[in-house]
């Protein structure tokens, strides 16, 4: 047998950025169809803090979008949850949330998965050269959006398409809103959380850190 010794294979991990408010099957289904195309041994879900695009909107407290994103995740071994983005102050930039995972993995390959709507915002993002060093991105398929990959840079992205959800988070805020169910759109234990919390009616929510 050789004694040589094997370079230990880079890790390869995707990166799923939202602001998940609620985390739905869209999300699921995409992180789950990049983890298998791509290979890669996990894929962190980073719950956002605030958002440049999201300034206009109440978003739902950071701890509520991160226990919901641990709840959907948690029965997957390749999912995990990363509290970078919701720890850091201020407003949320990919760029900071690529350079926090870097230094977490130094040796691993990193893929950024993004949905069509999303995708078309890259190109306003701040400093996307250095993001383009950072992370592989992944567009990811999505109803309703075109994935236009006019003035990306064709090495650092890659498009897949994925099984179509017609879901989106704002659908589910304004069905529980109007008192209709989001059962089958959102994993089960997402849906008993809205519930339990009264998160998305107009009855002010209940803080998770409230016991
Ligand atoms: P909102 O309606 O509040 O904007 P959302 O449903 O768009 O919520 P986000 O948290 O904004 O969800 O999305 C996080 C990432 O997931 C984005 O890259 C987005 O493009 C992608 N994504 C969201 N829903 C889907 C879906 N149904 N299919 C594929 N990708 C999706
Ligand atoms: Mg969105």
């Amino acid at each position: 047998p050789s004694t040589t010794a094997q370079p230990k294979p880079r890790l390869r991990i995707g990166v799923m950025g939202g602001t998940f408010d609620p985390i739905h099957h869209g999300h699921l289904v995409a992180a789950s169809e990049v983890q298998d195309t791509f290979d890669l041994d996990e894929v962190i879900f980073v719950p956002t803090g605030a958002q440049p695009f999201k300034l206009d909107r109440d978003v739902t407290a950071p701890e509520h979008r991160y226990l919901m994103t641990v709840i959907a995740t948690a029965s997957n071994p390749r999912f995990t949850v990363s509290r970078v983005d919701i720890d850091r102050e201020g407003t949320t930039y990919t760029i900071d949330t690529l350079r926090d995972l870097r230094k977490l993995y130094p040796d691993a390959e990193l893929f950024f998965i993004t949905g069509a709507d999303a995708l078309s915002q890259i190109l306003s993002w701040k400093d996307v050269d250095e993001l383009f060093g950072l992370a592989h991105f992944v567009g990811v398929t999505r109803p309703g959006h075109e994935l236009d990959d006019s003035g990306l840079p064709e090495a650092g992205v890659s498009f897949l398409e994925v099984p179509a959800m017609a879901i989106s988070s704002t659908d589910c805020r304004r069905r529980t809103a109007a008192g209709m169910p989001v059962w089958y759109l959102v994993p089960d234990g997402v849906v008993q959380y809205i519930g339990k919390y009264g998160l998305y009616t107009r009855r002010p929510a209940r803080r998770a850190d409230y016991h």
